[in-house]
């Protein structure tokens, strides 16, 4: 069955992956991302890829007038977004005593204020058309770890934030018919893993991640993009009928791995 799926942070990493994911499986889409040109280059390769229509939008998921227009021009191009991945993210990270407000705030404001906010628009979509539908939100696995890179307060606040946020929604949005689902990546080679590396230091950077992976992530190296698509179609799908409220880990076993050998 063709759904209307709404992709946020499509043009890039992950959600990119995800909306070509559903575009082969023939589905309308509506995809969102900060940088409009990426978006149209996606959207565009979509309909290459089978997309049965698709809706581009330039807009920051942190903004409640943005979310709310492209909720609105979704629902009323291609019918409400019955399949939603609520995706888009960013990282900045540094030691907590200096880290400052203005930056924590970014980042809460686009990790987790956009993921309700488009939640609570697409909630309302759903709500208002008598359907019901799948959420999906992407959290980390520093919602649950501390790393030893450190220096990661803000950013596993704000994906801690969204596997709270995933359960409440279950709970409150179950008799709409509407499940929410946390999808959580671990190291995934996407151009979110260089956030923060001068271009000159990129090579030599993923380089270093390739190597450590290999010896400490259980399944010895980096994940795809395409692997975590694989999860969230599972979840936005109706062969998840039964899931809510749920985290869906993908991460080659990052999380399950202690770093003591006893
Ligand atoms: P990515 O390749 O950087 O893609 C994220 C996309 O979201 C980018 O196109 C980005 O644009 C866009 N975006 C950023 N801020 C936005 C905003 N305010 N409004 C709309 N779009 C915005 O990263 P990714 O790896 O696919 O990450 C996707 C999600 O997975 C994020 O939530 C991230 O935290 C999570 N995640 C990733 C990993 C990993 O290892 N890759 C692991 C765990 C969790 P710009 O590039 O212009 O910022």
């Amino acid at each position: 069955m063709t759904v209307t799926a709404l992709v946020t942070g499509a043009g890039s990493g992950i959600g990119r992956a995800v909306s070509f994911a559903l575009a082969a499986d023939g589905h309308k889409l509506g995809l969102v991302d900060i940088d409009g040109d990426r978006v149209e280059a996606v959207a565009t390769e979509s309909i290459g890829r089978g997309a049965n229509g698709v809706v581009p939008i330039a807009a920051d998921v942190s903004s409640e007038e943005d979310v709310r227009r492209c909720v609105a021009k979704i629902t009323d191009h291609l019918g409400p977004p019955t399949a939603t991945f609520a995706n888009a993210g960013i990282e900045v990270n540094g030691p907590a005593h200096e880290f400052p407000l203005a930056t924590w705030q970014q980042i809460l404001g686009v990790n987790l204020t956009g993921v309700f906010l488009t939640a609570k628009h697409v909630l309302r979509a759903l709500i208002d058309a008598g359907v019901g539908g799948s959420i999906v939100c992407t959290g980390s696995p520093s919602a649950f770890v501390g790393f030893a890179g450190g220096g990661n307060a803000a950013y596993s606040a704000s994906k801690g934030g969204i596997i709270a946020l995933v359960k409440s929604l279950a709970v409150d949005y179950a008799r709409h018919g509407v499940r929410v689902n946390a999808v959580v990546p671990g190291s995934i080679d996407t151009p979110h893993l260089s956030i923060g590396i001068p271009d000159a230091e990129r090579a030599a950077h993923l380089e270093g991640l390739e190597r450590s992976a290999g010896t400490q992530i259980p399944l010895g190296r980096l994940g795809r993009p395409e692997e975590v698509a694989e999860a969230v179609t599972w979840l936005l799908s109706t062969r998840a009928s039964y899931v809510t409220g749920s985290t869906v880990v993908c991460d080659g076993g990052l999380t399950a791995r202690s770093a003591n050998d006893f």
